[in-house]
Order: structure tokens, then sequence, then C-alpha cells
């Protein structure tokens, strides 16, 4: 594997760079903190329609639905240089979870008619796999969605669905058979949440912030031309997707910009106190996190290189998965205590000072809502599992 960028690669770099610096709007990041806030959907919408009008919302499609026909190493760059930028990823259900199936599985209808609008923004999706009782053992889901002629008939509830209230589509695990093996009768639909019969319900995190739902679906008619690929094989487009799910999560560049803001603040001196950076204790911990991260830099290049000469995205993906969310929650531990450390010594704005405006109050934020991202994208146990399974045949 040879990590040095060529001459184009590194013009490619600065391209971004560039376009991130022109063109970002860095208010969007802080709406995004706050999904109460009535501009929270445009705001995102606006950006990702940037990236569009630009040709580079979707690295990963194939080119003839819209993909940008970037090479490994530049995809990798890309997602580096936004990372380090500190903007926010684009949101993920239409663009990288459900386009990949509906270009994979979908008909030429399907194609043509979602396809266009998810690489606009102009649709936003949702994913309605959970339900209360099928979570980690996804296929025992009960939402059922009956054939009758034109329409099949769904009735159930779908749960933990990630911003549901902006959502103009859903698309759903369902069961269609029963009696059969679990993951044999469950079928994939897109449903649109216009439907009479869907009511959502907000669930507030320990985060304060309303971003999951409760989706409820009685007698919901969803047309038969909106099921992808065949009846009962639904669990296979699924499994697909899953993978692609994972592998975006270890979010190294996040991570490492995260780490080099946590040490610029951490040497401020305080009313004659030592800076944080003297503790042995912290300092001990920051270069654990940082070797922690760089083996995690060089695993997610190893899986590209693979993924770049055709390879797919395998039982690394859960590795990634797992490592990348226990280092940025470690990483958001290390923000909170540097917040209780100067907030200690220092009084409101002197404190925005020394850490920057409303560091507190977000690293309060991100260490709530970062607990999250071991459980969701399938739990870091069941990762485990998996790797035991796939790579240690256990
Ligand atoms: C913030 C957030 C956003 C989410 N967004 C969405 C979304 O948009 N759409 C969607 O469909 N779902 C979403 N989810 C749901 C998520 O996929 C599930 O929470 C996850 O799959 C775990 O399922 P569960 O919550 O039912 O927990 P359970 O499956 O009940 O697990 C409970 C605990 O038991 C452990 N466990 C379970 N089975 C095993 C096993 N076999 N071996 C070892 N340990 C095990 C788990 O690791 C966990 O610690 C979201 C969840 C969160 C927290």
């Amino acid at each position: 594997m040879d990590i040095n960028f060529s001459a184009e690669d590194v013009a490619f770099r600065d391209e971004v760079r560039e376009f991130f610096d022109k063109e970002y709007d860095s208010e969007v990041s802080k709406r995004q903190a706050d999904n109460h806030s009535s501009d929270y959907k445009s705001s995102i919408v606006a950006w990702q329609k940037k990236l569009h009008a630009k040709g580079w919302i979707a690295p990963d499609w194939p080119v003839e639905y819209g993909g940008t026909g970037w090479s490994s190493t530049q995809k990798y760059i890309y997602e580096t240089e936004r990372g380090l930028a500190g903007i926010p990823d684009v949101i993920p259900f239409g663009l990288k979870m459900v386009a990949p199936v509906i270009y994979t599985f979908g008909t030429e209808e399907q194609k043509v008619r979602f396809l266009p609008r998810i690489l606009s923004s102009d649709d936003w999706w949702c994913q309605g796999y959970s339900e209360p009782g099928a979570g980690s053992d996804l296929a025992a889901l009960t939402t059922s969605a009956e054939y009758a002629g034109d329409n099949y008939i769904v009735n159930g509830r779908k749960i933990w669905t990630t911003l549901a209230q902006f959502a103009d589509w859903i698309f759903c695990l369902v069961r269609t058979s029963k009696g059969v093996r679990r993951q044999e009768g469950i079928s994939f639909l897109l449903i649109d949440m216009k439907s009479p019969g869907i009511t959502v319900k907000p669930i507030i995190a320990i985060d304060g912030q309303h971003s999951l739902n409760e989706v409820l679906f009685e007698n919901v008619l969803v047309p038969t031309e909106n099921l992808i690929g065949e009846q009962d094989k639904g669990w296979t487009y699924a499994k697909a997707l899953l993978a692609h799910e994972r592998t975006g999560m270890a979010e190294v560049a996040d991570s490492k910009r995260m780490l080099d803001q946590l040490k610029l603040r951490a040497v401020a001196e305080v009313n004659g106190g030592k800076p944080m950076i003297e503790d042995p204790v912290f300092q001990m911990r920051l270069s654990d996190i940082e070797m922690e991260l760089m083996a995690l830099e060089y695993t997610e290049l190893r899986v590209f290189a693979s993924m770049a000469s055709g390879g797919m995205p395998g039982p690394e993906s859960s590795l990634l998965k797992i490592k990348g969310t226990e280092i940025s929650q470690s990483i958001h531990e290390l923000q909170l205590q540097l917040a209780s450390y100067y907030g200690g010594a220092l009084q409101g704005e002197l404190s925005s000072e020394v850490l920057g405006h409303n560091f507190a109050t977000e690293a309060r934020g991100k260490y709530m809502y970062g607990r999250a991202a071991t459980i969701y994208g399938g739990s870091n146990e069941v990762q485990r599992n998996v790797i035991a399974k796939a790579v240690l045949g256990l």
C-alpha cells in the first residue's frame, strides 16, 4: 500500500480545501447542533444543494447515476478534508443508505423516480428498520405488509427513526410472509410519509434534542410498485446496505480535528494555575487516544486500498465501527473534563474566552449524543460477534 499522494491527488486536495473554505457557512454546524431550530432542515438542504451543484454530493454512486467517478484515494482525501474542516457529513438515509439499494436492486422506473430527487436533496428520507423488540435481532420484526392487489396494507410500529419528523419518504423492512425462516419473509418497501395512516411521535433523547421518533402505521396503503426487488427477499438488500453504513462510521478526520482543538485549548494558563496539558493523567489519556487513532487510520487506509482493487467491505467494517465510535467517545470524555477543569477556575465570559463560545454546552451535547454511537448502526457488542464469527471462526 503506497500512502504517498500523487501530484494530481495533491491538486485535488487543494481544490477540495478551497471549495470548503469558500462555500461552507459554519453557521450550518451551529444550526445542526440544535434540531429544534426552525431552519435546521433548510440549512442542511441548502449546503447539500451546493454540493450537488458542484457535482460532489454522492462520491460513492456509480457515475451513470450521478456519482463523481473519483478514485478511492480521492474519496479518502475528500472525507479527510471534510472532517478536518469540521463540516458535518451529508444526511445519510437517502444518499448513503437507500440510494445504493435502489440503484443496485431497484427497477428502471424506481431509479428514474427516486435517484434524482435524492441527489438534489428535494426528498428527505428516513430509515424504518428497528422496532420495539427488533433491534439487534432485526429478523424479529413484525410490522406487516399484506399483499392486496395493487397495494400492500402496512400495519405496525417502527422506533428510533432518526429525523423522521422531516422526512418525505421512509424505507422500511416489513414482514410479508410467515412460517418460513424468519429472514426469508421480509420485504423492502419505500413508503411516502404523507400516506394516510402514518403517525410520527417524537422521542426526546438524553441530550434534549429531537432526533428520534416512533413511526406508527395503521392500514397504510403502499403501491406494489414501491417494493424493491422481489417480495420476501428484503433481508438480502438490507444486509448489503448495512456493511456500507458501517464502513463510513470510523470518522478518523473528525476525531483528529477534535483532538487538535482539545490540545489547543488545554495549553491555556488560568489564574496562575497549570494548564491542563501539563496534567500527567490528561497527557497519558491524550497519547493513548492518539495512538489508537493512528492505528485506526492505517486500518481504514488498508480497507480503502482493498476496496480500490475491487473488494467489498466485509467484517473490517465492523472493526472500523467499533474502534471509530470508541475513540470518538473517549475524546468526548476528555472534552468534558477540559470544560470542567477550566469551568471550575473561571466564570462565564472568561471561560468562553479560553475555551471558545459555548464550548461547555457543546461538549455536554456531544458527550450525551455520542453515547448512542456504540448502539446505532448495529451495537458494538453485536459487531464483536460478527468479527468473532467471520474472522476468528467462532
Ligand atoms: C441515536 C440512535 C439512532 C437510531 N436511528 C435509527 C434509525 O434511524 N432507524 C432505525 O431503524 N434504527 C435506528 N436506531 C436503532 C438501532 O439500530 C438499535 O438501537 C440497535 O440496533 C440496537 O437495538 P435495540 O436498541 O433494540 O437494543 P437490543 O438489541 O435490545 O440490545 C440491548 C443490549 O444488548 C446487547 N445485545 C443484543 N444482542 C446481543 C448479542 N447477540 N450478543 C451480545 N450482546 C447483544 C446490545 O449490544 C445492547 O447493549 C437508532 C438508535 C439510536 C441509539
